[in-house]
């Protein structure tokens, strides 16, 4: 699903999330240094560490200084303009140490390897190397290749590569919340998405090898675990079949969404269970009534509504209507009423007439949304709303739209939070607060942050603690912590 929002937003969707560079490693046991940085969304961020994985396998240990690295890589995102310009500029940077020291190399990763690599390679000679997202596993080819001088590439899309057994390396993790990719690429069309075109098909990981990794990181201290996958409800994995096994009866063992979700979830009562991002119309019931059941699935859904318009759903592709997204969401809360829900929403997408913006308007209402993510339409090219409509929204439109929207939100979160004044959460202590080392900073199963003073007790990050709001922000809860 796109959450450019959702993009850190795993979702998401795609979303587009904050540039980064790893922790360091123990450099003393690599010749060699590698620099990484991020863009986009949850996925990339997530592929960032098995990238990293590959390399310390080949002996390169991480940096968080580029001007000392041997090797420079950007992963990359696609879903808005401003994302690839970004890139741009941050490779053009590059380029200028690049030229100051000539053994170092500087490659891109990700969504934009395969739609840039001849201009990026050819014509303006700003990388060494490109490689897309089913091709990690040939970089230690490709960085022989670019050492001798040659330009490496490779982009090929794979119909099975899931990176099943590589062990990612945890990048700036803070050694309470991690991601696990369980699946890549997307099957849908969303019209206004490069996705499919960029990542592929889809296609589900190894079920067992999900649960050992659950099993592995909280073995390590990790005490939440997002899946991740660009459409996670239509995960389907199917074990090989034993010789002499009919497909019917195969079928029969297949692992829906729902069942990989419980499978995690008894991992350990004290494990929390988080997903992103889900499609609405894939979403079932089944998993609804598997995250009710089990206290550590996180209550919590991001299901991005992209338009509140019948209409301009229809032309983006997203196969459902207004109205049975907003089923979809009462569904949501007659089974988990205390469910949070967030969104990603797009303002100005081709046609678009202020009627349809003030039914976007009137969805979020309706779904109460606790937090969205929120950008104007920006074309893409290779997408099916560039090869068929017409960019035909004013971008001063647009961006009143947005402003709209980002007003409106702002109050539905401040709503939110403020019905929270006097109830009680079990929070995960994520670290201190940014704002003071007196407070502790932690998140309650709807994904809310909040913020409460260190009184008391001998509490470390990974630790559980019940919580009772006290006041909030639009953005945070603060409360005081309940003996
Ligand atoms: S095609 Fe649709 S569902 Fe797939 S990643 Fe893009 S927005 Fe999400």
């Amino acid at each position: 699903m796109l959450t450019e929002a959702t993009l850190q937003s795993v979702h998401n969707e795609t979303r587009q999330g904050e540039a980064y560079a790893p922790f360091e490693l123990d450099n003393n046991l690599y010749h060699k240094k590698f620099y990484i940085e991020s863009y986009g969304c949850q996925m990339n961020f997530s592929d960032s560490e098995i990238v990293a994985s590959i390399l310390q396998a080949e002996g390169f240990g991480a940096t968080r200084n580029y001007l000392e690295a041997d090797l420079v890589l950007l992963n990359t995102c696609s879903i808005r303009e401003k994302a690839e310009q970004t890139i741009r500029k941050r490779l053009t940077e590059f380029k200028k140490v690049k030229d100051a020291r000539p053994g170092m190399l500087v490659g891109v990763l990700g969504c934009m390897a395969e739609r840039l690599k001849s201009k990026l390679l050819e014509e303006e000679k700003l990388v060494d190397m490109v490689v897309g997202p089913d091709a990690y596993r040939t970089l230690p080819g490709l960085i022989e290749e670019a050492e001798t001088g040659q330009k490496a590439v490779n982009v090929m899309l794979s119909r099975d590569e899931t990176y099943a057994d590589i062990s990612p390396v945890r990048l700036e993790s803070n050694g309470v919340s991690a991601f696990i990719s369980i699946m890549r690429g997307c099957n849908n069309m969303c019209s206004f998405c490069v996705v499919p075109f960029t990542r592929g098909r889809e296609r589900s990981r190894d079920a067992y090898s999900i649960i050992n990794e659950a099993k592995d990181l909280f073995a390590r201290g990790f005490k939440e675990v997002t899946l991740l996958g660009q459409n996670v409800d239509s995960y389907y994995w199917l074990p090989p079949s034993p010789k002499g096994v009919c497909e019917e009866a195969s079928n029969n063992n297949a692992v829906t969404f729902a069942n990989l979700l419980e499978m995690v979830a008894q991992v350990n009562p004290q494990l929390r269970v988080r997903f992103s991002t889900s499609h609405p119309k894939d979403i079932t019931e089944d998993v609804l009534h598997t995250m009710a059941k089990y206290e550590n699935i996180c209550k919590y859904i991001h299901l991005p509504v992209q338009s509140g318009s019948s209409r301009v759903l229809q032309l983006m592709n997203r196969t459902y209507t207004r109205e049975w997204y907003m089923a979809k969401v009462d569904q949501i809360k007659n089974i988990m009423p205390d469910c949070g829900i967030s969104s990603d929403i797009i303002s100005g997408f081709c046609t678009e007439m202020e009627e349809d913006h003030k039914d976007t308007l009137d969805i979020m209402r309706y779904s109460g949304y606790d937090m969205s993510y929120m950008f104007f339409y920006s074309e893409r090219p290779g997408t099916l709303a560039a090869r068929r409509y017409t960019d035909d929204v004013p971008l001063d439109v647009k961006k009143r739209r947005l402003q709209e929207i980002v007003e409106l939100q702002g109050k539905l979160s401040l709503e939110s939070n403020k019905r929270d004044i006097g109830k009680t959460f079990k929070v995960l202590i994520e670290g201190e607060s940014k704002r003071s080392s007196d407070d502790w900073m932690g998140r309650n199963t709807q994904n809310k942050v909040i913020v409460f003073a260190k009184t008391g007790g001998n509490l470390q990050k990974g630790d559980y603690v019940w919580v009772k709001v006290k006041d909030c922000t639009q953005a945070t809860l603060l409360g005081e912590m309940i003996n």
